[in-house]
């Protein structure tokens, strides 16, 4: 049944949103019925699924195979030192419970394959990259290509981070048309080998969750086909235009790519 109201409760929680303009009593309902999956709770998956939690987005699945580890701790704000060694998707959920007992919320306790990514993101209206590797941002890319979902990618490192939105069912760029090659994993600098600064996962995921909020809110102008580049040290950001690529492996006009694998 579709609710045409919210409650006193949530006319309370979420005020300072219904006084918005861009969002009030119908973008709330429109959040409360939202399905957003997360995969990965660590550096960006911790700011996004807080603040989307916070926010009202009514349902939350979140894939992580791993468990709390100490040295997340710097960055991954979900987590508290009393749940290390428990898994990520526990933690995280339990947190979330605390926050907005209002959410339900799905844990997805494995590694994204080809095998179950098509079955994880059926179900939900869009997904949010926060993994840390380029194996699960392919896979992701590609499966929400043939699954017609909403894509807000992003990834860090040391100092700096990028997001963008890739939306190929209306025609914008994927994530393969940006970068068509996987670099060489040994060449890769990784957070667990070169470092990142705790606040940067902060500031990337915030910018994550915002663009989430604003495709699910139609509000705005979100980073389709723009890749936002941020830089901590000197403070700077900007964004680069991006466009689909007519020879792109994925969404190019002669595709090679047909199926997940
Ligand atoms: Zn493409």
């Amino acid at each position: 049944m579709t609710r045409t109201d919210l409650t006193d409760a949530e006319l309370e929680r979420y005020a300072r949103h219904v006084i918005l303009d861009e969002v009030g009593e119908d973008g709330q309902l429109k959040l409360l019925q939202s399905k957003v999956l997360v995969v990965g709770a660590g550096g960006l998956g911790s700011p996004v699924l807080l603040y989307l939690a916070a926010a009202g987005v009514g349902t939350l699945g979140i894939v992580d195979h791993d468990v709390v580890d100490t040295t997340n701790l710097q960055r991954q704000v979900i987590h508290s030192t009393d749940d290390v060694g428990d898994a990520k998707v526990a933690s995280a959920a339990e947190r979330i419970e605390a926050l907005n007992p209002d959410i339900t919320v799905h844990e997805h306790r494995q590694r994204l394959n080809a095998a179950n990514a098509m079955g994880l993101i059926d179900g939900y209206d869009l997904v949010v990259d926060g993994s840390d590797n380029f194996a699960a941002r392919y896979l992701l890319n590609d499966a929400c290509y043939f699954a017609k979902k909403t894509l807000v990618s992003a990834a860090l490192v040391r100092f700096e981070g990028q997001v963008s939105v890739y939306k190929t069912q209306d025609g914008g760029p994927c994530y393969r048309c940006l970068f068509p090659q996987a670099p060489d994993p040994d060449l890769v600098p990784r957070c667990d080998t070169v470092g990142i600064l705790g606040s940067i996962a902060g500031v990337v995921g915030c910018i994550q969750a915002t663009e989430v909020l604003k495709e699910i809110l139609g509000i705005g102008t979100g980073l389709v086909g723009q890749l936002l580049l941020f830089d901590a040290l000197d403070m700077n950001t900007r964004k680069i235009k991006t466009k689909r690529d007519p020879n792109c492996a994925l969404c190019g006009d002669n595709p090679t790519i047909t199926a997940l694998g």
